[in-house]
C-alpha cells in the first residue's frame, strides 16, 4: 500500500496529548488527583482563559482549565467544509429578545479548547487611546479604569506571540508597525483598496491579522483557501488552542475538556472554595481551588455568576452592583455585497486581510459620536447564501442563480461601535438545558446614537463598493462580537471587577474575558482580550500567595513579564517601526 507523503496520522499514545500530526506535544498532560486543591481553576479556555492558563502555569502555579467543549485535534476534527464546522460553535439554547435582538449560533461564541479563537477570522487591530476615555472625551458611556499606556506593552507582546502579520506602518490610533509582513491581497481586499483609493480613504492592506505569512516554529504558512472561520486545519491561523494551550500543558497545566462548570462555591469567609462541574459522563463533581477565574465569554460568564447565587449573593455571585449581565455590547456588523463583472473568487484568501479605520474617531461634523471601521469579509458559499437571502430575499430558483454567481461577488463589512446601555443585558430564563441549568436570556436594543452611526457607516461602505466599480450593491444588517456584561471599573457600585479583573465583592474570584470591557471601540476584540489576560496574569504572579489568603487589594501595577511568552516568540520577524 502506498504511504501518504505528508501528515500520516498517528493517534495519541496513552497519556500523551497532542494537536494532530502538525503540532505534537509528546509529553503526558498532568492530571491532578481527585480531591487535590489547585491554585487556580480557570472556567473556559478561550481567548482570555488560554493566555491566562499559559502564563500562570509557566509561573509555577497549579492550574486546571475547564472547557465545556472538546479538546480539538485540528487534523482529525476539522473539515474543509462549511456545513461540517458546526460543532465549533456554541449552538446550545440561548433566548434572545429586545427590539433589535441578537442572533446566536455560528456568528457567535465557540465551544471547546481555544474558545471563539478557533473560528475567529483573526483580525487583530488594537483599540485606540481614545477608546479608554469615552466619558471625558465624548461625554458618553464610561472611561476605562486603565489607559492605553497600561495595555500597550501587552498589545506588543500578543502581536508577537500569535504572531500578527500586518503593514510596516498602521497609521490610526497609536500608529505602529508589525514585525511580520502583510499578506498578499485576495479579490475582496483588491475591491476594498480600489474603492477606498478612489474616494481618498487610506486603507491597510494585508492585515493586521493573526495569520502566518511565513512558516513559524512548527506551524506552516497560510495557503489561502479561505476556511479560517471553519477552524484552519492547516494551523496557520492563531488560536489559543495552538498558540498558548500547548505551552500551558508543557508547563504542567491540566486542561479538562467536555466539562461544563455549573456553580462556583463560596465558603463561610466569603471566599470561593472551588467549582462544581459535569464531567464528560454527565456526573457532577467538585474541584477545590484557592482562586477561581471565569473566562467563559460575555454570555456564559454572567450566566455562571447568576447560577452560582447563594445566601448573601441572592442576585448572583459578585453582583452587589447589579451590573452582572448589564452593559452587554455588540458591534454593528452590516455586510455590504457588490456584484462585479470580473471574477472575484472570495474564497481564495483569508476573509480578514484588508481594512480601514479612517472613520474610527468621533467627527464633530457628524450627528453621532464615535465611529466605525470597514473590513474585508469574504464569506464562503453557505454564509453568502444566508446573506443574500436577507439582503435580496433570494429563494428557490433565484437563490440557485445567485449561488452560481458567487464568484462575481465581493463582501465588505462595517465594524461599528455601539454604546453600552444598562438595559442591554444577560439574565437567566426559566428554560433549562440538558444538564438542568437555566439558560441565558439576552435583551438587546439599539439606541439613537447607535442607529445614526449604523445609517452613516452603511452608506459610506456602500459608497466604497460603488466606487470600486460594483454593478449592483446590497446589504445585510447584522451584529458582530459580543463583549461586556461584567464590566471593570474603580467604583464597586457601578462595576463588577477592578482594573485587574478581581471581583469587587470576592477577593479570590476573578473574571478574565471580553465581558470585563467597559466599552468596545471599533476594533475586533480578540487581541484586547488576550492582552488584558496577560496583564491580569502578571498581576496575579506579582501578588503571589496573597491572592489565596488575604482580602487586601494591592493595586501596584505589575512589571510586564516578557520572559513568560511561549518559546518561538523572540528574535523573529523584522524590527518593528516605532
Ligand atoms: C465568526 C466570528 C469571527 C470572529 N472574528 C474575529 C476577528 O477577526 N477578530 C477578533 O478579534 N475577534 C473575532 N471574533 C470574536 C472573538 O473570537 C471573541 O471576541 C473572543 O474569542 C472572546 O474571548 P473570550 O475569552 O471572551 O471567550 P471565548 O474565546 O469564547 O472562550 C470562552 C470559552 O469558555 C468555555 N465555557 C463557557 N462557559 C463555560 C462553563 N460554564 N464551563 C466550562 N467552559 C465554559 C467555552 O466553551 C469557550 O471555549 C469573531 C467571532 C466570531 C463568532
Ligand atoms: S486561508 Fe490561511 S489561515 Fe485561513 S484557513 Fe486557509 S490556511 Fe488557514
Amino acid at each position: 500500500m502506498k504511504r501518504p507523503l505528508l501528515g500520516q496520522f498517528e493517534a495519541p499514545r496513552n497519556g500523551s496529548h497532542w494537536l494532530g500530526p502538525i503540532q505534537r506535544l509528546p509529553q503526558p498532560m498532568r492530571r491532578f488527583p481527585e480531591g487535590e486543591t489547585v491554585d487556580y481553576v480557570i472556567v473556559g479556555v478561550g481567548a482570555g482563559g488560554g493566555v491566562l492558563s499559559q502564563r500562570l502555569s509557566r509561573a509555577g502555579f497549579r492550574v486546571i482549565g475547564f472547557d465545556a467543549g472538546p479538546f480539538w485535534d485540528s487534523e482529525r476534527d476539522w473539515v474543509s467544509d462549511e456545513a461540517g464546522s458546526h460543532p465549533l460553535y456554541w449552538e446550545e439554547l440561548r433566548i434572545t429578545g429586545g427590539q433589535h435582538p441578537l442572533a446566536f449560533g455560528a456568528n457567535n461564541s465557540g465551544r471547546g479548547v481555544g474558545g471563539s479563537t478557533v473560528h475567529w477570522a483573526a483580525f487583530t487591530p488594537r483599540l485606540h487611546p481614545s477608546d479608554f476615555r469615552l466619558r471625558s472625551q465624548d461625554g458618553v458611556a464610561v472611561d476605562w479604569p486603565i489607559s492605553y499606556a497600561d495595555i500597550k506593552r501587552y498589545y506588543e507582546l500578543m502581536e508577537l506571540e500569535m504572531p500578527v502579520s500586518g503593514p510596516a506602518w498602521f497609521p490610526w490610533g497609536d500608529p505602529h508597525g508589525y514585525a511580520y509582513g502583510p499578506h498578499p491581497m485576495g479579490g475582496v481586499g483588491d475591491i476594498l483598496i480600489k474603492g477606498c483609493t478612489k474616494l481618498g480613504i487610506r486603507v491597510s492592506a494585508g492585515g493586521p491579522v493573526g495569520i502566518l505569512e511565513g512558516s513559524h516554529g512548527d506551524r506552516p504558512h497560510c495557503i489561502y483557501r479561505g476556511f479560517c472561520i471553519q477552524g484552519c486545519k492547516v494551523g496557520a491561523k492563531a488560536s489559543t488552542l495552538i498558540t498558548h494551550v500547548p505551552d500551558a500543558i508543557r508547563n504542567g497545566a491540566e486542561i479538562r475538556p467536555n466539562c461544563m462548570v455549573s456553580r462556583i462555591h463560596l465558603g463561610a469567609d466569603r471566599r470561593v472554595t472551588g467549582v462544581s462541574y459535569f464531567d464528560p459522563n454527565g456526573k457532577e463533581r467538585f474541584q477545590k481551588a484557592r482562586a477561581v477565574i471565569v473566562s467563559g465569554y460575555s454570555i456564559e460568564t454572567p450566566r455562571l455568576l447568576f447560577n452560582s447565587a447563594c445566601p448573601g449573593f441572592e442576585n448572583g455571585l459578585a453582583n452587589s452592583s447589579d451590573c452582572v449581565g448589564r452593559y452587554l455590547m455588540a458591534q454593528a456588523g452590516n455586510v455590504v455585497l457588490g456584484r462585479f463583472d470580473e471574477l472575484i473568487r472570495m474564497y481564495k484568501a483569508p476573509p480578514a486581510h484588508c481594512m480601514t479605520e479612517e472613520f474610527y474617531e468621533t467627527d464633530p461634523k457628524r450627528d453621532f459620536v464615535r465611529g466605525f471601521a470597514i473590513q474585508s469579509v469574504g464569506p464562503l458559499p453557505i454564509a453568502f447564501a444566508k446573506q443574500m437571502m436577507k439582503a435580496k430575499g433570494a429563494w428557490g430558483w433565484g437563490m440557485r442563480r445567485i449561488g452560481m454567481d458567487y464568484n462575481h461577488w465581493a463582501s465588505i463589512a462595517v465594524l461599528g461601535e455601539l454604546l453600552p446601555n444598562a438595559e442591554n443585558r444577560v439574565q437567566l430564563s426559566e428554560v433549562k438545558d440538558a444538564l438542568g441549568l437555566p439558560v441565558a436570556k439576552v435583551t438587546f436594543n439599539l439606541y439613537d446614537n447607535d442607529q445614526k452611526l449604523i445609517a452613516f457607516a452603511r452608506k459610506k461602505t456602500e459608497e466604497v463598493m460603488w466606487a470600486a466599480g460594483a454593478k449592483e450593491v446590497v446589504q445585510e444588517a447584522r451584529y458582530a462580537h459580543l463583549v461586556g456584561a461584567a464590566r471593570m471599573g474603580d467604583d464597586p457600585e457601578t462595576s463588577v471587577v477592578d482594573r485587574y479583573g478581581r471581583t469587587h465583592d470576592i477577593a479570590n474570584l476573578f473574571i478574565c474575558d471580553g465581558s470585563i470591557m467597559p466599552t468596545q471601540g471599533s476594533a475586533n476584540p480578540g487581541l484586547t482580550i488576550q492582552a488584558l489576560a496577560a496583564r491580569t496574569a502578571d498581576y496575579l504572579i506579582s501578588q503571589g500567595e496573597a491572592i489565596f489568603s488575604s482580602n487586601k487589594r494591592d493595586m501596584t501595577p505589575p512589571p510586564v513579564r516578557r520572559e513568560l511568552a511561549p518559546p518561538e516568540t523572540w528574535g523573529k520577524g523584522a524590527p518593528r517601526l516605532k
